[in-house]
């Protein structure tokens, strides 16, 4: 079995990485998993495929095994695309937790109407190989803001992000899973993985 570095601290994001990763016989792993000490590396770039990049880059540096990573957001058409790629720094410092950041964008979006309070999640995922060759995939799932918190599973603004009648924090793994930018973008990764290794 070959084994793809994740870099990530995201235990729900390693979760999903595995289970698309595992049907083509691909374990997915964490550096300190694999056995290595992975420094963060700065996120500079100012979309999330170059994010991602950056981030499997400095994995797959760090242990010289293919290397995976997600960057991913959402993306509010009434505050002109924020916190896109600072959605896990919106509101820092002040504001440390995924509640304190759903909630500073629920009072952003206090005014504004139903039928303006559409958004998306964006997933980018990059995989580099010890070769210096990548594959970058992304994925998009289309919803609305709503107008308080609903549901507990998941992470991040989860709570928050309506498709159709449910929030992404309503939904068991396997449909969030279905619908989910990352899963798309997971899914456009495995089907590039295949192709790529027969
Ligand atoms: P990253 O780890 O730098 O890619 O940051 C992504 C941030 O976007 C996370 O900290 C979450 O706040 C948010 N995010 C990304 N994907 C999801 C998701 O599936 N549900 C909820 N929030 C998400």
């Amino acid at each position: 079995m070959k084994t793809f570095i994740i870099a990530t601290h995201n235990k729900k994001k390693l979760a999903e990485l595995e289970r698309i990763l595992a049907p083509l016989g691909i374990s997915a792993q964490t550096a300190e998993q694999a056995g290595f000490t992975l420094d963060e590396p700065e996120e500079t770039g100012t979309i999330f495929e170059e994010n991602a990049y950056i981030k499997a880059l400095a994995a797959m540096k760090a242990t010289g095994m293919p290397a995976v990573a997600d960057d991913s957001g959402l993306e509010v058409d009434a505050l002109g695309g924020a916190p896109g790629v600072y959605s896990a720094r919106y509101g820092a410092p002040e504001v440390k937790t995924d509640e304190g950041r759903y909630l500073r964008l629920l009072n952003e979006m206090r005014d504004i109407p139903d039928g303006q309070r559409t958004a998306r999640f964006v997933s980018a995922v990059c995989c580099v190989f010890p070769d210096g060759e990548c594959i970058t995939v992304r994925g998009t799932c289309e919803g609305t803001i709503a107008f308080a918190p609903v549901g507990s599973g998941g992470f991040g603004y989860d709570p928050i992000f309506l498709v159709g009648d449910k929030t992404y924090g309503e939904l068991d793994a396997a449909e969030k899973d279905r619908i989910s930018h990352r899963g798309q973008a997971l899914r456009k990764l495995r089907a590039a993985l295949a192709e790529k290794m027969g």
